[in-house]
C-alpha cells in the first residue's frame, strides 16, 4: 500500500528525555520520507543533540525542521540549560520539570497558530497532556507517542483503571495483573512506579493525561504488530483507540552515520571498544549499558565491576557516570589493570546500536528501557534484564515471559532515580556472574534463548520493510489523518 500524495504538516513534541527523543526523531524522519512536511518543536539542548541528523534529512531533500522553544527555567525553578530528565541535578527537581513541560502550552500554541502550512496533525509524548486542549482548539487532531509497546502500556492502562493496587498490603508480594493474555505478575512498588500518582501534582497530571488519551485521535507505538499481537489487539480494546505499531523506527536508520549518531556524542573510547570488539570471537562479549538516565551508586557499580570480573566472560561496559568515590575504587584496586585484554569499561555515551549490532557481542545486561530492548531485539541479541525503575519492570516480563529472550538478574525494588538517600546493593556479584554466565553458555536453554532472539529479530526487520507491517500501519496512519481532515473540511463546507 503505497502512501497517498499529501499536503500535510505535522508537528511533532518529543518529551525531553533520550529515550522519548530518539525514537521520535525516527518517527519525524520515518514521515518525512512519506512525503509529509514535519516539524519538530523542542528546546534548544535537544534541539543541538540532533542537529547531525536532522541536516542529514534535510540534504536528503526531505521536508523537516526543528523549531526550538525556551524553557521557563526561573519559572518553573529549574536551573538555567537544565532541558532534559538526564540534566536534573537531582531527584528533588523532577517536579520543577514537569511543571516546566507544563508551561509550555502558552509559547507552543502561540507557534503553531503562525506556523506556515498550518499543522495538520500534532504527535505528542503522553506526558504533553495540554497538546490535546491545543489541538482541539486548533481543530486538528492529536496522535499519543507513550514510549513503551503495547504490553506495558495495557499493563499500565489495566492499573490505571482498576483499584487493584488498594486490595494489597505487602510491597512484597506478587499479585497477577488481571485480565491479559498470560500470567503477569508484579509488585506493588513495581506498580507504583507507574501508577497514578500520589501528591496533588502528580495526581493532577495523572487525571488530565488519562482526559487527553480519552480525546486523542490515536496512539502510535514504537513496536511491531507480530511482536505482541495480543496486547496490541487488547490496548486498542482498552483504549477505544485506533493503535499504529509503527517500529523498530531504529531500523529506519541505514546509514552509517545515522546508525552510530543517536542522542548524545558518543564516548571517546568509542573507536578502542570497536577496534576491540573486532578482534573477538562472534558471539563472545556482553555489552551492558543502563540507558540514558538510570545511575548506578557507587556500591551497586563496585558490585557490578566485581560480577563482571568475576565471571569469565569478556564483557564490554559503557558507563553513564561514575562518582568519585568509585573512581578511587577502580583506581587504587588497578581494576582496568587486572580486567585487561578480558573486559572494557568506558565512562560515556555509548553508540548502542553499533556495539549491539557488532558480530562480537552475545548478550546484553540492560535496564529493559523499551528502546534498549527493541534495539536488542532487532540485533538478535538475548538479554540479562536488571530493571530500575517505570515501565523497566514490565519491560522485563515482556522480555522473559512472553518472549522468552531474556535471564532475570533479580532486581526486585524499584530504585529511585538519581537518589541520593541510603543505599543497599540489590543484586550481587554473585547473581551477576551467574546470570552472566547463564546467557552466554552453550547449554541447551541459553541455545534456545539465543536461536529466539534471532527469530524475533527476523520478524523485526520484516515489519520494517516495504510492505511489512510497520511500513503499512504507518500508511494507515497517514490515510486516517488525510480522511479525518477530509471530512472535517467537508462538514465546514456543508455549514457555509
Ligand atoms: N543510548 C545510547 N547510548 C547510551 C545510552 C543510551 O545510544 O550510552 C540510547 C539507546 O540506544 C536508546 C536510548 O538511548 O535508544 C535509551 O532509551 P531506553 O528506552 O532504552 O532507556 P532510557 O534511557 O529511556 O531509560
Amino acid at each position: 500500500m503505497a502512501s497517498p500524495p499529501t499536503n500535510l504538516h505535522f508537528v511533532l513534541f518529543p518529551w525531553p528525555a533520550q529515550g522519548h527523543l530518539i525514537p521520535m526523531v525516527d518517527v519525524a524522519r520515518m514521515l518525512a520520507e512519506r512525503d509529509v512536511m514535519v516539524t519538530v518543536i523542542t528546546t534548544p539542548v535537544n534541539t543541538n543533540r540532533i542537529k547531525t541528523v536532522i541536516d542529514r534529512a534535510i540534504e536528503a531533500k526531505l521536508k523537516i525542521q526543528v523549531l526550538d522553544i525556551q524553557l521557563p527555567f526561573a519559572k518553573a525553578g529549574l536551573p538555567e540549560g537544565c532541558e532534559s530528565f538526564d540534566m536534573i541535578p537531582s531527584v528533588s527537581y523532577v517536579a520543577n520539570m514537569f511543571l516546566a513541560m507544563k508551561l509550555l502550552e502558552e509559547p507552543a500554541e502561540e507557534m503553531l497558530r503562525v506556523l506556515y502550512p498550518p499543522p495538520s496533525c500534532i504527535i505528542s509524548d503522553g506526558g504533553f497532556h495540554w497538546t490535546s486542549d491545543v489541538a482541539k482548539r486548533l481543530s486538528i487532531p492529536r496522535i499519543i507517542f507513550y514510549g513503551p509497546g503495547c504490553f506495558a502500556s495495557l499493563c499500565i492502562n489495566i492499573v490505571n483503571n482498576t483499584n487493584i493496587l488498594d486490595d494489597f498490603k505487602s510491597d512484597s508480594d506478587y499479585f497477577a495483573l488481571p485480565g491479559l493474555p498470560d500470567c503477569i505478575e508484579v509488585t506493588k512498588p513495581q506498580a507504583l512506579s507507574w501508577g497514578k500518582g500520589n501528591t496533588k501534582e502528580t495526581k493532577e497530571t495523572f487525571e488530565r493525561t488519562q482526559e487527553a488519551e480519552k480525546a486523542a485521535f490515536g496512539i502510535v507505538v514504537n513496536s511491531f504488530d507480530a511482536l505482541e499481537p495480543k496486547y496490541v489487539e487488547e490496548f486498542a480494546k482498552a483504549t477505544g483507540k485506533k493503535v499504529w505499531c509503527i517500529g523498530p523506527v531504529s531500523l529506519f536508520n541505514k546509514s552509517l552515520e545515522d546508525i552510530a549518531e543517536r542522542g548524545n556524542k558518543a564516548a571517546n573510547g568509542e573507536h578502542d571498544c570497536l577496534k576491540w570488539l573486532d578482534s573477538r570471537e562472534p558471539r563472545s562479549v556482553v555489552y551492558v549499558c543502563f540507558g540514558s538516565f538510570s545511575s548506578t551508586l557507587t556500591d551497586q557499580a563496585i558490585e557490578l565491576a566485581l560480577g563482571l570480573e568475576s565471571s569469565n566472560i569478556p564483557f564490554v561496559w559503557f558507563v553513564r557516570r561514575t562518582s568519585d568515590e568509585f573512581e578511587k575504587w577502580a583506581s587504587e584496586g588497578q581494576y582496568e589493570e587486572r580486567i585487561k585484554g578480558r573486559g572494557l569499561m568506558i565512562r560515556g555515551w555509548a553508540p548502542q546500536i553499533l556495539v549491539l549490532s557488532h558480530q562480537a557481542i552475545g548478550g546484553f545486561i540492560t535496564h529493559c528501557g523499551w528502546n534498549s530492548t527493541l534495539e536488542a531485539i532487532c540485533a538478535g541479541i538475548p538479554m540479562v534484564t536488571w530493571p530500575h525503575f517505570a515501565d523497566q519492570f514490565l519491560n522485563e516480563r515482556f522480555i522473559v515471559n512472553v518472549l522468552k529472550i531474556g535471564l532475570i538478574i533479580g532486581a526486585e525494588v524499584p530504585i529511585t532515580y538519581r537518589g541520593k538517600e541510603k543505599f543497599e546493593v540489590m543484586v550481587k556479584r554473585e547473581a551477576i556472574k551467574l546470570a552472566v554466565e547463564g546467557l552466554m553458555n552453550d547449554e541447551d536453554e541459553a541455545q534456545t534463548r539465543r536461536n529466539r532472539a534471532k527469530e524475533v529479530a527476523q520478524m523485526a526487520k520484516k515489519a520494517m520493510e516495504d510492505e511489512g507491517s510497520s511500513h503499512l500501519n504507518l500508511t494507515k496512519m497517514i490515510v486516517a489523518i488525510t480522511e479525518e481532515l477530509a471530512l472535517k473540511n467537508k462538514s465546514i463546507k456543508d455549514i457555509v
